[in-house]
């Protein structure tokens, strides 16, 4: 019998559990004629504002477009560029470009993966250019936004968090997009809270800032066909992926819960060749799960043995990139470039069945 390989992913699956509850929410917005920012859309903001604790929330068409944006209002003026690290799948350099300012990369903390708060403040202090500093939440762990704010705020910097990765994960200070002066999120179908397509969104306390992305993503207009905010663009969440999400969000606590779980399993059946980035509480959403190992190919070779998919996330730095034919200001990034080399991805999302999840564990225990 040829045995199924067990997926990263399997989107399907979330699908077919939640049934007419999805199913209904598309029709009634297929039914109502109305599909690009109407109530639908109004409803989600509202709803994902009071889950976060934030003041408000603008929806946009994607994650990469909600950090040009909160990249772009959130620049003081007279300053040029952004900082990010160089191991979080290159969506802030992107934006921050695209933006039209130039990216400094930071190394980061060989344990977490996240910013590292003493390199943030060495690449600062010779670069008074930055005015915006984006921390990733990576992988789902809550990176640490208070320090690098402190840090920044002493500068006029301000600090947007991406939340692509991090939807739910709630710390001592509050949720992962309440924490920074601006957070973005994506509900790209993989993510923990995913579109039947794309969508993003931006999150801020600030009401002068708000009022500029929601200019911004229709064109620059105040009022129908009045362009009154230079550099504006089309970046809107759509009806029918506002009433997926609004559906689905009240579901994201378990889910995260259910993915802690699975996480926690890898890290009991580990053996010492292997290191699972641990999720231990709500301060981490395990988006992805993460393994560190000196033998990488040896361990994909190993699950492949037992038919288990993996992958890289992130196989190559920004600064490594060959279309980004950019200096990054040479940046020394000595943990980002070491942990490429050693991290693996193995499967993980809420709907994976008991068998696959032993199977996973098996693997793991069997290396060593
Ligand atoms: C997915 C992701 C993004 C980009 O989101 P899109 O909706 O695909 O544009 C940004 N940042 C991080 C960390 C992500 O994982």
């Amino acid at each position: 019998m040829r045995v199924e390989w067990v997926p990263l992913n399997d989107l399907g699956r979330a699908v077919a559990e939640q049934g007419s509850g999805l199913t209904d929410a598309v029709s009634r917005v297929v039914s109502s004629g109305w599909f690009v920012l109407g109530p639908e859309g109004t409803a989600f903001e509202e709803q994902l504002a009071r889950y976060l604790g934030v003041a408000a929330v603008a929806g946009v068409a994607n994650g990469t477009d909600a950090l040009d944006l909160a990249v772009r209002v959130g620049m003081p003026p007279g300053r040029t560029a952004g900082l990010t690290a160089a191991n979080a799948g290159g969506y802030a350099t992107t934006a921050i470009k695209r933006a039209g300012y130039q990216v400094v990369l930071a190394d980061v903390d060989a344990s977490t993966h996240c910013l590292d708060v003493p390199q943030v403040e060495a690449a600062l202090a010779d670069r008074p250019d930055v005015g915006v500093v984006v921390v990733t939440h990576l992988y789902g762990r809550l990176a640490p936004v208070a320090a690098i704010r402190a840090v920044c705020h002493r500068r006029g910097i301000r600090v947007v968090e991406d939340c692509a990765q991090a939807l739910g994960a709630r710390g001592p200070d509050g949720a992962a997009g309440s924490l920074g002066d601006l957070a973005t999120f994506s509900f790209y179908p993989t993510k923990n809270l995913g579109a039947l397509g794309d969508g993003g969104a931006v999150a801020t306390g600030d009401p002068e800032l708000m009022a500029l992305i929601r200019a911004l993503r229709q064109y620059g207009w105040d009022t129908k066909y009045s362009v009154r905010t230079p550099g504006g663009c089309n970046s809107r969440l759509d009806e029918l992926q506002a009433a997926v999400l609004a559906f689905r969000l009240p579901a994201l606590d378990a889910w995260n819960a259910t993915r802690r779980a699975i996480l926690a399993r890898y890290a009991a059946a580990a053996g010492s060749r292997v290191r699972v980035l641990p999720a231990d509480g709500p301060t981490h959403v395990a988006h992805l799960a993460i393994v560190e190992t000196a033998e990488r190919a040896a361990l994909a070779d190993a699950m492949a043995g037992y038919r288990i998919r993996t992958d890289v996330h992130y196989p190559v730095p920004d600064h490594r990139q060959p279309g980004w034919q950019d200096a990054f200001g040479g940046p020394r990034l000595p943990v980002t470039e070491a942990l490429a080399e050693r991290i693996l991805t193995l499967p993980l999302f809420p709907e994976m069945r008991e068998d696959e999840i032993e199977r996973v564990c098996t693997a793991l225990e069997r290396f060593g």
